[in-house]
């Protein structure tokens, strides 16, 4: 590709940013790279992770930078900016060095966000404001997955040695301080400091699974019970054990397992596992791949990431029984920019396993080969969609594709791809090790195996918990110590900002797909988010409906302009400021969810106003004064 890109060069620090990912200076030709065509053109996959670590050593990507990057990588620049310019951990504009990103989404605002930042805002200015001579500043953030530590934020720090790391229960002390903190010269002061007022320093399974060393898990089994990052103690408890069953057991008898498993998909869609496989087994195209999804951003889900810092070597094991099965060589880990600890914790497992021949070219010694690659996505809620994901990884804009053809068959580089989420495959080695039809008797019918929901809000004890398929959500909540300072609950959210809100009356539902279905909900990712009395259902129906308008990819006209609508709908009945009666906005709002129901090309315009839709008809938030 002859590109002619003119302006300013990078500097020196932009370039070594840029090499360190995508290596020394290729020799020109007449001032043009030597690779082209094909050649130049495999390398647009470096296109994330090259704005990722220039954004990292500089804190914002400049306009010689993004051109910089556009030679090394053959990419057209109105790509790369069209590519740049849809994260939001990404800037374009001049940014201090160190931002701290509050968390106002639903389960924050659930526990003082909206003070929190009100507070901000009067003490430090707008979000945005540079503070400490320009090197600080602070923003607001949709939810971080950091729901069991309302309220939320993360640090990041530009540099040398640029850092990034998660806050749990901040206050504005927490915050001011951080600020002033990393604003310091010595990087190194400003880490240990986070260190020491992170939640690195909460005691390991106490506060993010209250269930830690309780007899009978099996999921969380060793979360808070063994060192995450010891190999050896994870083979102890039992880990590898399904993996070396599997490889005994051949790639047809393993997927047949996960089949007898009755496995289900637990990132919401709940397609069956073992067809997945099978469907990517059968494929004559070569080669297969495999992408573990944990990008879980949907306001309230944080199991995928507590998976990953406190149990890591069974999201690997599960991974690579998973590609053994369908015949996959190479595997991508694509962690949300937001998990800083879940990539630190993921990758040295990853140089750990494969150290162990348990990840490599010649897995225990069987012959079979299974590379695994780490990805950052960078802030789009989008990206948790397969397809959007893929092209994410390819070095393209996080949007969805149509579907058909699906990834068993086209999926990432255009390959045969089998894509399951974290949860479900730290359900694999389970499978593998006790047997299919073991793991189909735990449950009921029709959900099979143990499920892990992420109790947030207002009860006592947030954090990740596990049942067994065939809890109602009254017992859930009491495993969680039911609602906090004994208040009442006015509702309850299942399944993130893309689910159902129920009332108190519906504590008796089983939280099965069955059971969920049958009461007109959903369990989504898993999220069960309490609302008490004391909360501003409104307002949290206002950021649900920001979210999806700020989170919408833009593609199709239905969820482009329909969550725009939506959101401005609800501020006129907030405000009373209503076009016609509460009646006529009523009738718009639903013309409009179904026409985002009906017609968008993905789940994020297809479900955009069901939360906000449920409560207005389940618990009448909205509607005129004295009308149920
Ligand atoms: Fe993008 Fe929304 Fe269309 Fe999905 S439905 S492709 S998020 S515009």
């Amino acid at each position: 590709m002859d590109l002619h890109v003119v302006g300013p060069l990078a500097s020196p620090v932009e370039r070594a940013a840029i090499e360190s990912v995508t290596g020394p200076r290729e020799p020109t030709l007449g001032g043009h790279a030597a690779r082209g065509g094909h050649e130049a053109r495999d390398r647009r996959h470096l296109l994330l992770p090259t704005l990722h670590a220039v954004q990292s050593r500089v804190g914002w990507i400049s306009q010689p930078a993004l051109n910089e990057i556009c030679r090394r990588l053959s990419v057209p620049p109105a790509e790369a900016y069209g590519v740049a310019s849809f994260y939001a951990l990404l800037a374009l504009q001049p940014r201090p060095p160190v931002v701290v990103h509050v968390c106002d989404d639903i389960a924050c605002l659930a526990r003082g966000a909206g003070p929190l930042c009100r507070d901000l805002e009067a003490a430090l200015g707008p979000p945005g404001t540079p503070k400490h001579d320009g090197l600080a500043t602070w923003l607001r953030s949709p939810c971080l997955g950091l729901c069991e530590q309302a309220p939320a934020a993360l640090v990041s720090t530009a540099g040398v040695a640029p850092m990034h790391r998660t806050i749990g229960h901040v206050d504005l002390d927490a915050i001011a301080g951080a600020l002033a903190t990393f604003a310091q010269a010595d990087a190194s002061a400003a880490i240990d400091d986070a260190n020491a007022s992170g939640h690195d320093h909460l005691p390991a399974g106490k506060v993010v699974a209250p269930q830690a060393g309780q007899v009978g898990l099996r999921l969380l089994a060793r979360i808070g019970t063994i060192d995450p990052t010891d190999l050896a103690a994870y083979r102890a408890s039992g880990g590898y054990h399904g993996l070396e069953r599997a490889l005994a057991l051949g790639a047809q008898a393993t997927v047949d397992e996960v089949l007898a498993s009755k496995l289900v998909g637990r990132g919401g869609a709940a397609f069956p596992t073992g067809r997945k496989w099978a469907a990517v087994a059968g494929q004559s195209a070569t080669p297969h791949y495999l992408v573990c999804n944990a990008d879980e951003s949907e306001p309230g889900t944080f199991k995928d990431r507590i998976l990953m810092e406190r149990d890591p070597f069974a999201v690997i094991e599960g991974m690579t029984i998973a590609a053994f099965a369908a015949g996959c060589e190479r595997g991508y880990l694509y962690i949300r920019g937001e998990y800083p600890d879940a990539e630190a914790t993921m990758t040295r497992a990853v140089e750990q396993a494969t150290a162990a021949t348990l990840v490599g070219s010649d897995i225990l010694g069987s012959g079979f080969a299974f590379d695994i690659e780490i990805r950052r996505g960078a802030g789009a809620y989008i990206c948790g969609e397969e397809t959007a994901l893929f092209n994410s990884i390819e070095g393209k804009r996080g949007e969805p594709r149509n579907k058909p053809p699906f990834p068993v068959e086209v999926g990432l580089f255009g390959k045969p791809t089998v894509v399951n989420n974290v949860e479900t495959l730290a359900n694999v080695p389970l499978i593998l090790r006790d047997g299919g039809e073991a793991f189909a008797h735990i449950g009921t019918e029709g959900s099979t195996g143990p499920k892990l929901f992420c109790l947030s809000g207002n009860v006592a004890r947030p954090g990740l918990y596990e049942v067994d398929f065939g809890a109602t959500l009254g017992d859930l909540i009491d495993l969680a110590g039911g609602v906090e300072g004994g208040r009442s609950t006015q509702a309850i959210l299942l399944g993130g900002a893309a689910g159902v809100f129920v009332g108190p009356d519906q504590l008796d539902m089983p939280l099965t797909f069955e059971g969920t279905r049958a009461a007109g909900a959903t369990l989504g990712s898993g999220v069960v988010m309490v609302f008490d009395e004391t909360v501003d259902l409104p307002a949290i129906l206002l950021r649900i409906a920001r979210f999806f308008r700020d989170e919408s990819c833009g593609q199709c006209v239905p969820c482009r302009v329909g969550t725009v609508r939506q959101e401005e709908l609800l501020h006129r009945l907030a405000t009373n400021r209503l076009n016609g009666t509460r009646d006529d906005e009523t009738r718009l709002f639903n013309e409009i969810a179904q026409a985002m129901r009906d017609a968008s090309i993905c789940g994020l315009g297809q479900t955009a106003a069901a939360a906000i839709g449920s409560a207005m008809t389940n618990l009448g938030t909205f509607a005129a004064p004295g009308r149920p």
